[in-house]
């Protein structure tokens, strides 16, 4: 239970004098709920402790990343191992070859895959790969979907850009956004008329897989796989972003639930484990394009990094089926939950989810697309963010993300959760439209 926030307090003032916003990405700063972040100091299972000594039950897991719980470990194990026999080389290790070959393993599409540092870099990457292959100029991305803070994938975005309201982001300038055409979520006839208008010019049509980042929106049934039937069709690729649902929705992720190809797929979060590495991969034929074999630069110093490349090793290799059964069945446990405490409180919501990512939307529904998530009431959110949190338990701070369950939480932890919801329930229920 929060007993105080002083040191977090502190800390966040220190952190403002020297750091834009006091934040290293934005929605931790609290911006659209209020109150003060908190500094965490700690993470061990399904649990974090912040600076105040303060315990949480934890629902974001490092934003997904964190499916065993914090600091399993195995993970922990071969992180340190690593460490101990050198932190960079700058040259290939027998690791990233593993790590390739357990990603290709899981995910069928997936024929080569290249190591980068974050999920920015692997749409990035991909999205330039699709250039260069197809030698087109356009793509198409959907409102509300987020493939990280890539120029050219700024325009109505999700996740902290939702969160701020923004429509895009000045810096962005008209030629990085020109060839970037922005089409509604889960209408394929806004995608048929974008191909007939735009001829032989769209190199690719991005996607989530399934989308998390305006809270969960699950593709309605064939929405992508008339992506793809489209995108083909016109000479263009499908990229499937499985940088939030990738390992976590299932071993294969989103791809192992619908079975849908893409051509280029993106990777990040789960795949190392907690530390930063991601990865871009698909079609051998699109891949073999890529310097140092094809004419598509592309290049990092620390990608493949040893350290990040066993901590993803170690977890994909603990993430067995039990894994994945737990946690669809503790996101299952916390939308029923959800639904119940709201039920009782009388507040209209829908418990959506995609796959075992789960959002709550307050107000009627279903949401599917991105307008409709804009139009959910979002003002109840700080309210039920404060009252879980003071309750001891950690949520997004953000109406427009999703929850992140993790395979470490059991009954102990859930209690907790439900008696923070009871309150929850009630705050939202009394919250005002400002
Ligand atoms: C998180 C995320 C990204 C960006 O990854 P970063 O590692 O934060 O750069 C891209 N796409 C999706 C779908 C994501 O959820």
């Amino acid at each position: 239970m929060a007993t105080g926030v002083d040191q977090s307090k502190a800390w966040f003032e220190r952190a403002k004098a020297v750091v834009p916003g006091g934040v290293n990405s934005p929605v931790r700063a609290f911006n659209s709920v209020g109150g003060t972040p908190r500094f965490m100091v700690r993470g061990e299972g399904p649990y974090l402790w912040d600076a105040d000594d303060n315990r949480y039950v934890d629902l974001v897991s490092s934003w997904g990343p964190m499916i065993l719980g914090h600091a399993h470990p195995a993970v922990v194990s071969a992180a340190r191992d690593a460490a101990v026999h050198g932190l960079s080389f700058g040259t290939p290790t027998r690791g990233e070859v593993e790590l390739a070959e357990e990603i290709i393993g899981r995910v069928e599409p997936v024929e080569q895959v290249r190591l980068v540092n974050s999920g920015t870099e692997a749409t990035m990457s991909a999205i330039r790969l699709a250039r260069g292959f197809t030698g087109r100029a356009k793509i198409i991305k959907f409102a509300g979907c987020y493939h990280g803070h890539v120029d050219a994938l700024l325009a109505e975005a999700g996740s902290g850009v939702a969160t701020l309201g923004l429509p895009t982001s000045p810096g962005v300038t008209g030629a990085q956004a020109a060839d970037t055409i922005v089409l509604p979520y889960n209408d394929l006839d806004a995608v048929r008329k974008s191909f007939v208008d735009n001829p032989d010019s769209i190199a690719a049509v991005i996607t989530e897989a399934a989308a998390g980042n305006m809270g969960a929106v699950a593709p309605i049934e064939g929405f992508n796989a008339g992506l793809k039937e489209l995108a083909h069709e016109h000479g263009a690729l499908l990229i499937m972003d499985e940088v939030m649902t990738g390992f976590r929705v299932s071993k294969a992720g989103w791809f192992g639930l619908e079975g849908v190809a893409g051509d280029l797929y993106t990777f990040g979060k789960v795949m190392s484990g907690g530390l930063p590495a991601a990865a871009f991969g698909g079609r051998a034929d699109v891949m073999a394009k890529l310097a140092p074999g094809g004419p598509v630069y592309q290049a990092g110093t620390l990608s493949g990094n040893p350290v990040a490349v066993a901590a993803g090793l170690a977890t994909l290799r603990a993430a067995d089926d039990a894994v994945y059964a737990a946690l669809d069945a503790n996101a299952k446990r916390l939308g029923d939950l959800f639904d119940r405490s709201l039920t009782e409180a009388g507040v209209a919501h829908n418990v959506q989810y995609a796959g075992n990512l789960v959002s709550v939307f307050f107000g009627d529904g279903p949401v599917t697309d991105y307008p409709g998530a804009q139009a959910s009431e979002t003002w109840r959110f700080p309210a039920f963010f404060h009252a879980l949190l003071d309750n001891g338990v950690y949520g997004p701070p953000s109406a427009y993300e999703a929850w992140f369950v993790n395979a470490a939480m059991g009954d102990a932890e859930f209690e907790i959760i439900e008696s923070a919801l009871r309150v929850a329930a009630r705050a939202a229920a009394e919250a005002v439209k400002a």
